[in-house]
Order: C-alpha cells, then structure tokens, then sequence
C-alpha cells in the first residue's frame, strides 16, 4: 500500500476519470509527443483516413491511456479499451476487432503482455485490416479472410524493447513520453485542484509537484491526501506549510523518496558496498519483484542520477550517497 507508487490503486479511480484532460490544449507536458501527434491526427482528419498505429511508452502513471482517449476524440472516433492480460483467447481479439467502426481507436495497455498466438492475429489486422481465422480441423481445415473496418491501434506498455520486433515494426508512430518536470507537474496540479474545487497556494501546489517522482498519477494522488490533511487539520485551504506537513506525515521526502526506494538504495551501499549489483540480486536482497524495480522504481532513481546502469549492475552514485547522507569509499 505504498502511496507513491506509480501503478494503479483502487482510490485512484474516483478522481482519475474526473481529472483526465479530454482534449490535447488541455493535456499538461510531452510538448514533443503532442507535436508530432497533432500533425498525424490533422493530416488522418484531412485525407479522412485512420490515424496511423501509435505505440506509446514510458513509465505508469505518465498519461498513455489519458493520451489515448484524447486521440480518439481529437479524430472523432470511438475507443475501444482493453489490455495485453485481458485478452486470453485469439477469439477474444477477433470479436473485438470485427465490431470495430470505420476509423476507430482500439487501445491495448500492457501490448507486451499479449500471448504470442494472440499477437500473430494482430499483425495482418494492422498491415492488411484483415481477419485470418481457420474453419474445421486437420486435411479439410481451411483459412478464410474476413474484410475489418480500418482502425487505428494505439498500444502502450512501460519499455519499446518489451515488444517482439515484428509487432513493434507494425507501429508507424512511436511515441515516448517523459517524466514530467516541476512546472508542469505544478500546473497538473493546479488543474486538478481547480476541478476538485479546493483552494491551493502556487509553493503547495509546487511542493507537491516536487514529491511527485515526475507522475501526474502520484501529484493527484498526493494532491487528494493533501486536501483530506487541509480539511481536517486547516480550513480546506492547501498552504505551503500544509503540504509539508501531511507530505511529512506520509513520510514521502522532499525528493518524493519514500522507504522503498531509500531500502534499495541503502541495500546496494551496505550490501554490495555500492554496487554494481545485479537487478536478480538485488530483487532478491530487498524484497521486492525484479519487473517493479525496473519499471517502477528504478526510473525515478536513474532520474535523479542517484544510481547507474552499468553492464555489471547498478551503482549508487555519488549524488545518492549524498542524499543518503553517507559518504562515499574509495
Ligand atoms: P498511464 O496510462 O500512463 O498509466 P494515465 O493516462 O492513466 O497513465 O494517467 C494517470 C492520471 O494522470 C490520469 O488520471 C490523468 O488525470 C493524469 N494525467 C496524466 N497525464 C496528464 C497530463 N499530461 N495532463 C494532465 N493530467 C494528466
């Protein structure tokens, strides 16, 4: 139940609907990814054609889905919502893909995670927008091709390289979106305040970009926990020293570091004497799964710089020492 973790949470789900920005003025940030998106959906819009697949990745929390939906509505089309787990039958992508209309939008977060023979299904339905499907068994089986509507296919997962190639080379946008910085995590923030209708100072709204680990997931997580702290403890207003004190209390630090991170970081110093260290030995000796350090924690900590990637394994630098308040051997 780690408050700063960039997955998903069950309370996430109340404001995070409320809180997606619908249209692309709108979406906060990614100035390079919107650019080059918005020229693709005007010139898709001008040849009345679908837009072409677009593969989005970059840590959770960063805005992929959020992104998606305001494709779809930005090209006047439905969007058809589903992921790489959900779908565990070729059957299952076959009855989404044929009740898909002209145009469309068929997202699938977590493309990654698609079983291989699902996956084969999708690549003539990309290239050709066409079905294969095999009727009857073994000498009399025969393929037929069924016609789809031309879709586009908006794909996202966490790294480009968890893809197989042959799907990834199908992608004709491939879009990689950033950690957001502090001014537009504040601005995040401060929207998101507007909408939940809760006054806010400019240094709140500031301090809790900062603790934000560069994911507007995280700021309007904190920002909702912040508000509970200003209704309870203040008048409903977030002053700076409000935020400081219910981020304080959450044990969130002024980096956004919370015990999790500050373990790994720790670990490699006093384990591994600093590292390197491999990601399997370092799973193991902290606990925690090898997937979610490198998707979720890892990120934020080659950010700061607090640690490397070296072909060895990863090491605290000089800067996490720092933070960690120790000093560095050798
Ligand atoms: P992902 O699909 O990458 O895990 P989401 O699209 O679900 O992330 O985004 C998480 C939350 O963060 C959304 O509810 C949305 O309110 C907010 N958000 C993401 N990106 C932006 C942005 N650029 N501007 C404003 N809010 C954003």
């Amino acid at each position: 139940n780690r408050i700063v973790t960039t997955s998903f949470r069950s309370e996430d789900m109340e404001v995070e609907n409320s809180l997606r920005p619908k249209k692309l003025e709108d979406y906060i940030g990614q100035y390079k990814a919107k650019e080059k998106l918005k020229i693709f959906i005007d010139a898709a819009k001008i040849r009345n054609e679908p837009l072409d697949h677009v593969l989005l990745y970059g840590p959770p929390g960063l805005g992929k889905t959020t992104l998606s939906n305001i494709i779809a509505n930005e090209l006047g089309v439905n969007i058809r919502i589903t992921s790489g787990p959900a779908i565990e039958r070729q059957g299952d992508l076959a009855a989404i893909l044929t009740n898909l209309g002209e145009n469309d939008v068929l997202f699938i977060d977590e493309i990654h995670r698609l079983n291989r023979s699902i996956e084969e299904i999708l690549y003539p339905a990309m290239e050709d927008y066409a079905l294969d499907i095999v009727i009857g068994k073994g000498p009399s089986a025969k393929s037929i091709r069924l016609d789809l509507a031309k879709f586009t296919l908006i794909g996202a997962t966490t790294r480009a390289g968890l893809l197989t190639s042959p799907l990834r080379d199908r992608f004709g946008v491939i879009c990689k979106l950033e950690m957001y910085n502090h001014e537009d995590l504040k601005n995040i923030v401060i929207r998101s305040a507007t909408i939940l209708d809760v006054a806010i100072e400019h240094l709140a709204a500031a301090e809790i970009a900062r603790r934000s680990r560069g994911t507007p997931r995280i700021a309007n997580r904190l920002l909702k926990r912040v508000r509970d702290f200003a209704q309870v403890k203040g008048n409903g207003m977030i002053t700076v020293e409000m935020a400081k004190s219910a981020l304080e209390l959450l044990e969130i630090d002024p980096l956004g570091l919370d015990s999790v991170d500050r373990n790994i970081l720790f670990t490699i110093v006093e384990k591994f004497n600093g590292g390197p260290v491999g990601l399997d030995t370092l799973a193991a000796s902290t606990g925690e799964e090898r997937n979610t350090i490198e998707d979720v924690y890892e990120p934020y900590l080659l950010q700061l710089g607090f640690i490397q990637r070296t072909p060895k394994g990863r090491v605290v630098t000089k800067l996490g020492y720092a933070h960690l308040g120790l000093p560095m051997e050798g």
